[in-house]
């Protein structure tokens, strides 16, 4: 039997596969950068950087930090869509965990996004 975690990877990455590219969704955007930096109560804080190209799966999901954090994780594919429809090129902000449930070490991240137009 699979485990929830397991389980929950599993889908994950069938989510990323139905995701399709970047070109056919927005086939306007050159690259998407995503900078991210991440806190985590007790934790130090990380810098993460994700690159999406034309070939890139349009996939904005960042997973949180916390070990016991399954169901959580950020979600960018608003942000990025209401990005590319307005065709703005920076945008920051903050994001909570989407699972603010009984684990208390949900991460938070503050986000830097750049999106470059063909
Ligand atoms: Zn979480």
């Amino acid at each position: 039997m699979l485990n929830r975690n397991v389980q929950a990877k599993i889908e994950k990455t069938q989510e990323r596969l139905d995701a399709g590219f970047v070109s056919k969704h927005f086939p306007e955007v050159a690259s998407i950068v995503i900078s991210m930096m991440y806190k985590q109560k007790g934790a130090k804080s990380l810098l993460r950087t994700l690159n999406f190209s034309t070939d890139s799966y349009a996939f904005f999901k960042v997973t949180c930090l916390s070990d016991g954090c399954v169901d959580g994780g950020f979600d960018m594919t608003q942000i990025v869509t209401s990005m590319i429809r307005n065709h703005s090129e920076t945008s920051k902000g903050e994001l909570g965990c989407d699972d603010n449930g009984s684990h208390p070490d949900h991460s938070n991240i503050v986000y830097d996004v750049a999106i470059q137009y063909t």
